[in-house]
C-alpha cells in the first residue's frame, strides 16, 4: 500500500516557566492508504501532541514543531501557508476529539454545521449541501435524519453528537481522519457501534485513520499498525498481530499483561508500577528505566535507539542491542 502520511523525526516542544518540555521527541512513523494506525500510550505520552502537530494546531508561543517533517502524499505540511493549512484541514485531513460538544456550536442546528465544510470546501449551494447533510447523517447511522438535521446539539446524546462530528469530518472525503480518543467518553455499547462505523467507513472509502487511544481493547479491534509512545518517544511500533503476539519492549509487555479481550472492557489497564517521568526532569537514560524489571547499567546512562527487530517491527530497548554488552 502507498504511504499517505509520512512523519519523520518529528519533535514538538513546549516552552514553560519550568523549562522546555519535549512533548514529542524524534517520532517517525507512516500511515499507508486505507490503513488504521493506532497511537497508544498513557496520558502525557505525546500522542495527542503528535496529532495536533499533524493538524498544525500547535501554536506559538506555547509550543512549536522544532524539527522533522510531516508529509502528506509527499507534500511537507510544515511549510504550508496559513491559508493552505486551512484548506487542508477539513478537506484533506479531518480530526475528531473526545468531547464533541467542544467542537460544535451550541446555537447552530447540526445540519448547518455539517453544511459548512460542504459549502466552503466543495462549493455546494445551500439546497445541495442540505441534501448531502441529510445523507451524511444517515451514513453515520442516525435515524430520522430529516428531523435531526434541524436539531440543536443539546438535543442529542453524546453518542449521536460523536456521530455528527464524524459526519462533519468525512463530509469532504478526507484522505486522513485523525481521531483522538473518540469513544473514551461514551458507554461501552455506543463505543462499539462507533468503532464499527469507523471501520465500515474505512472499508467503503479509501480513508486512512490515525486513531489515538489509551485503550488496548480499542487497538485490538481497530489497528492494522500500532505505535506505542512513552514520554514523548516511540518505544515500539509494528503490525498489530506481531505486536500483540510478540511484544518486545518491556513497556508494551506491561501494557499487554492485562490482555484486552475483544469487546470486553477492562477498568485497570495499566498494571505497571511507577509513573511516567516528569517531562522537565528527563535525563540521558532510558525514560522507562525506573519502571523496568530488566533495567541494566547502560539503561541508566544512555538512551536506546529505535531499531528494526522484524520486517515491520521496531523497538527502542537495550535488550535488543548487541552494543549493550560492549558499553556496560
Ligand atoms: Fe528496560 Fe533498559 Fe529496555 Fe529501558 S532499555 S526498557 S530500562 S531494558
Ligand atoms: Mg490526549
Amino acid at each position: 500500500n502507498k504511504t499517505l502520511l509520512d512523519i519523520e523525526h518529528l519533535s514538538t516542544h513546549f516552552f514553560t516557566d519550568g523549562g522546555t518540555v519535549k512533548a514529542v521527541d524524534d517520532v517517525s512513523f507512516q500511515v499507508r492508504k486505507g490503513e488504521i494506525v493506532c497511537i497508544v500510550g498513557e496520558s502525557g505520552s505525546g500522542k495527542s501532541i503528535t496529532a495536533m502537530s499533524v493538524m498544525g494546531l500547535v501554536k506559538e508561543p506555547a509550543g512549536r514543531v522544532v524539527n522533522g517533517q510531516i508529509k502528506l502524499e509527499g507534500q511537507n505540511l510544515l511549510t504550508l501557508t496559513k491559508n493552505e493549512k486551512r484548506v487542508l484541514r477539513g478537506k484533506e485531513i479531518a480530526m475528531i476529539f473526545q468531547e464533541p460538544m467542544s467542537s460544535l456550536n451550541p446555537v447552530l442546528p447540526i445540519g448547518q454545521q455539517i453544511m459548512e465544510p460542504l459549502r466552503e470546501h466543495l462549493k455546494m449551494g445551500k439546497k445541495e449541501a442540505r441534501e448531502r447533510a441529510i445523507e451524511l447523517i444517515k451514513e453515520v447511522g442516525i435515524s430520522r435524519a430529516e428531523q435531526i438535521v434541524d436539531a440543536y446539539p443539546h438535543e442529542l446524546s453524546g453518542g449521536m453528537l460523536q456521530r455528527v462530528m464524524i459526519a462533519i469530518a468525512i463530509s469532504c472525503n478526507p484522505k486522513l481522519l485523525i481521531a483522538d480518543e473518540p469513544t473514551t467518553a461514551l458507554d461501552v455499547t455506543i463505543q462499539a457501534q462507533i468503532l464499527e462505523m469507523m471501520r465500515k467507513l474505512r472499508e467503503e472509502s479509501d480513508m486512512s485513520i490515525l486513531l489515538i487511544t489509551h485503550d488496548l481493547g480499542v487497538v485490538a479491534e481497530m489497528a492494522d499498525y500500532v505505535v506505542v509512545m512513552y514520554a514523548g518517544q516511540v518505544v515500539e511500533q509494528g503490525e498489530v498481530v506481531e505486536l500483540f503476539e510478540n511484544p518486545k519492549h518491556p513497556y508494551t509487555q506491561g501494557l499487554l499483561k492485562s490482555k484486552p479481550v475483544l469487546n470486553q472492557r477492562q477498568e485497570e489497564l495499566y498494571s505497571i508500577p511507577g509513573q511516567v517521568p516528569n517531562p522537565l526532569e528527563l535525563t540521558e537514560s532510558c525514560y522507562f528505566h525506573d519502571r523496568c524489571e530488566h533495567c541494566m547499567d547502560i539503561c541508566r546512562v544512555r538512551q536506546p535507539r529505535l531499531k528494526e527487530v522484524g520486517s515491520e517491527q521496531k523497538v527502542a530497548c537495550w535488550l535488543y542491542e548487541e552494543e549493550a554488552a560492549i558499553h556496560v
